[in-house]
């Protein structure tokens, strides 16, 4: 038995890869389900379609990349009718996130009742914070009555890009300082300490920190106040306006980075605006970070803007030369998996992010398998 199917559902789309070991047999993404011409009329007909064209003998589990995992799950877990209910409580903490998964695991047991099913949860890894990055500062009994704490989000890429980087720096990921920077149209920091999470940048959702495609990032909570006071904004309209209509989209109507660096290119000077506002918010975590592991051994970009920007990589860790960290321009704009120069201080990294060979990963340990 050594496939495994990894199974990304979202409320509308359903992405799979079917590994063998680390080989990919078969990927892709099944789009628009329940929509006029999309690619299916409901998730267990996609579902029962990419079952019958797979050929998924030898499957030894399914796993399903679960956003919100509370603080219930600190771990990959195999499912039972148990986890379900308990996914499924979760649903209040991650609204737009949490029911897609929750389909698609529920459609996938009936469809492979005697295939084990497993979980990867993007807040796991973050469950190693000490309870001095997870908690803020407000009203301790109202946090605890309302369970008002971080999670974080980006944990299987986190994980992996900071094993990786160990990998390539040729250390034990144990000995290993790291500050992850997953940089897609979510995006998110992490401070990673031998191979421990220590910090991460978003919060009790994915709204907070780094700038995003059209998430906010970090504000000052004084707005949505202000924002429903005095402009008369209902807390839908507000909630819609951070997460839908804020960050690259906010500033400059796209949310695309390749289309942002673009209007830059142009001299459009409300996109080189967004640019600078997105790196500097890179810089300021960046910083934190460093302090906060007091010895880094590598700064690692990954997702599709830090794989694929030289100028955002650039910008970000610009004027930090005095603290070890420099980026070799030839490397950067090749994308080499090390953009720093040979014997810096701090190794600056570009290793892919691998989320889905990191569950097919997670369900073989959380399986105990060893194949
Ligand atoms: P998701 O979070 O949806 O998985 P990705 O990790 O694929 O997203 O990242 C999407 C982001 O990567 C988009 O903002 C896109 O513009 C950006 N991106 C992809 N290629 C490039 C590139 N060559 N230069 C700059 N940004 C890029």
């Amino acid at each position: 038995m050594t496939r495994v199917l990894v199974l990304n559902c979202g409320s509308s789309s359903v992405r799979y890869k079917l590994f063998d070991g680390a080989d990919v047999r078969a990927k892709g993404l099944i789009q628009r389900i329940g929509e006029d011409g999309g690619d299916a009329g409901d998730h267990l007909s996609a579902l029962r379609d990419l079952m019958d064209r797979l050929d998924l003998s030898d499957l030894a589990a399914v796993g399903h990349r679960v956003v919100h995992g509370g603080d219930r799950f600190t771990s990959s877990t195999v499912i039972t009718d148990e986890v379900v209910a308990a996914v499924e409580e979760l649903i209040p903490l991650a609204p737009l996130h949490n029911p897609g998964a929750l389909t698609g695991i529920r459609v996938a047991r009936k469809l492979l009742p005697d295939v084990p099913q497993v979980a990867v949860f993007d807040t796991a890894f973050h469950s190693t914070i000490p309870p001095e990055g997870l908690l803020w500062a407000v009203d301790h009994e109202l946090a605890e009555r309302w369970g008002l704490r971080r999670y974080g989000f980006h944990g299987t890429s986190h994980s992996y890009v900071s094993r990786e980087t160990a990998r390539i720096l040729g250390k034990p990921p144990a000995e290993t300082n790291v500050i992850t920077l997953h940089l897609g149209n979510g995006a998110s920091a992490a401070a990673v300490r031998g191979g421990r999470c220590e910090a991460t940048s978003m919060g009790m959702t994915p709204l907070s920190g780094l700038v995003m495609g059209t998430r906010s990032g970090d504000i000052d909570p004084s707005l949505v106040f202000y924002l429903h006071r005095v402009a008369g904004l209902a807390l839908d309209e507000i909630e819609e306006s951070l997460t839908r209509h804020g960050g690259l989209a906010g500033l400059t109507g796209v949310n695309d980075m390749r289309e942002v660096l673009r209007r830059r290119a142009e001299g459009d000077g409300q996109a080189a605006l967004a640019f600078e506002i997105y790196v500097r918010r890179l810089k300021e975590y960046t910083g934190a970070y460093l302090a906060l592991l007091g010895r880094v051994d590598a700064i690692t970009f990954t997702a599709g803007v830090g794989e694929n920007s030289p100028d955002v990589r650039a910008a970000a860790l610009a004027g930090l030369s005095a603290l070890g960290i420099t980026v070799d321009e030839d490397r950067n704009r090749a994308n080499a998996l090390i953009i720093s120069p040979d014997g810096a201080p701090v190794t600056v990294c570009v290793v892919p992010t691998e989320e889905e060979l990191e569950i097919a990963h997670e369900c073989r340990r959380a399986l105990a398998l060893t194949t």
